[in-house]
Formats: structure tokens, C-alpha cells, sequence
């Protein structure tokens, strides 16, 4: 269900104030212990969006596409990469790897988590400290679920549902956070970061990839289309997304474009 480890590491996302703990009784349910909000668990994975919030789910069209997708997300996502996005597969399955070593046993957080595509690399003996996989999406959930239980990685995996805009995470608490092409999607992508930097123990590394504008005439036309849909945000230039990143972070951090996937990763300083 939840170990005692994962819980010491929650807090509410509604209130950003009080610890999370497992209420007595069934069914079973986290509550906070400063203004009382409850969490269930669905399928056993705790949802960790705050009442207050989940109404924009039912309406937000990135999660809606998510959930669309998820069942052809893992044939779809090389394909869409090399053919679309210029990126070759293998950069992210390559940064992915240098981000989960950086977590050296500690706490490891990825959100988004998708379908675990690329955590499903890693072999389960590789994992040390708590893995803590964060979505949304609860179709993307349902699949890693089945993809981490198959790979015998579920005593050292979490999933969570949360709002990305608000983790149920305590401050500092992560020594390596990734986040692979989930930054174009979300609805205020500084505040994101900021959030995603909140976690993060000082020193701590962070990593990821998003979609950028100028990576080539078709992957542009696809983009704007997401964009008029309402699937993404408006969509920068390499040069405003690394701007964004510089401001929000402010701390140095490496960066390289392959097609449309703009790729970073930086130290925490302090
Ligand atoms: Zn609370």
C-alpha cells in the first residue's frame, strides 16, 4: 500500500502545511494532520490531488489526451520521437539513466511518470531508495502499475496521482528529480519548476526534457496544433525555455537540443 518511509516523505497539497497520515478504518484513506483533508486510495494508488483541485481535471485536455494515449504511449513515443521530434529515442533513455544513478540511494522522484517507459529500463536491483512516480493521469498510472509489478519493482516503487502544480511532497526531501517531457504541458510551467525546485534537497540534481518551437517546419505544424487544441501551453524557443529555467533554478545547468526535445540538468546549489 504505502510504507512508513514514503509517508514520512508526503505533506498536503491542499494546505502545504501538515504531514499525511493512514486514518483508522476503512476504506482506507491518508489524512492530513493540520486541516483534516482526506485522500483516498483508488486501485491502491493514493490520490493525493486536493478535492479543491480535482475539479480542473475534468476539463484539462493534456490529461484528457493522456489518457487517450496511454495505451498505445509505449509504441507511439519512439515513433513520435524519431519521426516528429527529431530526438532520438535513445537521448532519453540515456539521460534518464545519469538521473536515477544521481539518486545514489536516496529519494527519486519522476513526474511525469507516463507509462514507466523509461523507469522500466533500469533494473529493479539498481533501485535503492525510494522511487517515488508521479502522474496525473491515472491511465498512465494503471500502466506503469502493470509494467512495475511485472519487473518485480513494486516494493521500492510509489505511484502517486498528484497535481504537478501542487506535489505532496515535503520540502528538500528529493536527492534527483526528473521530469521527461511533461514541462510543455503543464498549465503554469514556471510555477511548476519552482514547485519541482522545492522538493529538491540543496545539492540535490535535476533532469529532464520538454518540447521546444524551431526543432523543424513539421514537428512546428504538430506543435501548433497542440497548442490550438488546448493540449499544451503556448510553446517558447529553445532560447525562452532555458531563459525560464535560468530564472526559476537559478543555479547553473547544462542543456542540449535534439530536434524539438530540449534536454537539462543541474546541480542544486546551497
Ligand atoms: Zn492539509
Amino acid at each position: 500500500m504505502i510504507s512508513s518511509d514514503v509517508l514520512e516523505l508526503l505533506w498536503c497539497a491542499a494546505c502545504a502545511d501538515g504531514g499525511l497520515e493512514l486514518a483508522s478504518g476503512m476504506p482506507r484513506e491518508l489524512v492530513c494532520e493540520a486541516c483534516g483533508e482526506r485522500y483516498p486510495f483508488v486501485d491502491g494508488i493514493p490520490d493525493l490531488v486536493p478535492r479543491s483541485a480535482s475539479e480542473k481535471y475534468r476539463y484539462y485536455r493534456t490529461d484528457t489526451l493522456r489518457n487517450l494515449i496511454a495505451p498505445l504511449f509505449d509504441v507511439a513515443a519512439p515513433i513520435m520521437s524519431m519521426a516528429l521530434w527529431r530526438c532520438p529515442p535513445l537521448r532519453y533513455v540515456d539521460a534518464h539513466h545519469r538521473a536515477v544513478g544521481r539518486s545514489d540511494g536516496g529519494v527519486y522522484v519522476e513526474c511525469p511518470v507516463g507509462t514507466g517507459l523509461l523507469l522500466g529500463h533500469v533494473r529493479a536491483e539498481h533501485l535503492a531508495g525510494p522511487f517515488l512516480c508521479i502522474d496525473s493521469s491515472w491511465s498512465m498510472l494503471r500502466h506503469a502499475e502493470r509494467r512495475f509489478r511485472a519487473a518485480g519493482m513494486m516494493d521500492r516503487v510509489t505511484l502517486l496521482r498528484a497535481d504537478p502544480e501542487h506535489l505532496p511532497l515535503k520540502a528538500g526531501i528529493a536527492r534527483s528529480f526528473q521530469t521527461v517531457n511533461g514541462l510543455h504541458g503543464f498549465h503554469d510551467r514556471t510555477g511548476v519548476l519552482g514547485e519541482f525546485n522545492r522538493v529538491l534537497e540543496p545539492g540535490g540534481h535535476f533532469a529532464g526534457s520538454t518540447l521546444v518551437r524551431g526543432g523543424g517546419p513539421l514537428a512546428d505544424v504538430i506543435l501548433h496544433w497542440y497548442e490550438q487544441y488546448g493540449v499544451v501551453q503556448p510553446l517558447r524557443s529553445r532560447e525562452y525555455v532555458i531563459q525560464e529555467l535560468d530564472e526559476v533554478l537559478g543555479y547553473p545547468f547544462l542543456h542540449e537540443t535534439y530536434g524539438s526535445a530540449l534536454f537539462f540538468s543541474g546541480t542544486k546549489s546551497g
